[in-house]
């Protein structure tokens, strides 16, 4: 489940029941909107692409675990 901050904006996602934002403490939180849960989901690619491609940047890694 993705969740909003009403507080400082923050999108984040967490398993089970959430009563504060983890960036600010705030509960002002609800459930993530449509265009807030794909711009996360888009922000997260984004991430993990990133680390994709510095493990594959790393020297001595072989890219296959
Ligand atoms: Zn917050």
């Amino acid at each position: 489940m993705i969740y909003h901050c009403n507080a400082c904006k923050f999108n984040f996602s967490r398993y089970g029941e959430v009563t504060a934002c983890p960036d600010c403490g705030s509960q002002n939180i609800r459930y993530a909107a449509a265009a807030e849960r794909t711009e996360f989901l888009m922000y997260q690619d984004m991430i993990d692409q990133e680390l994709a491609q510095q493990e594959r940047m790393r020297p001595g890694s072989s890219g296959a675990a």
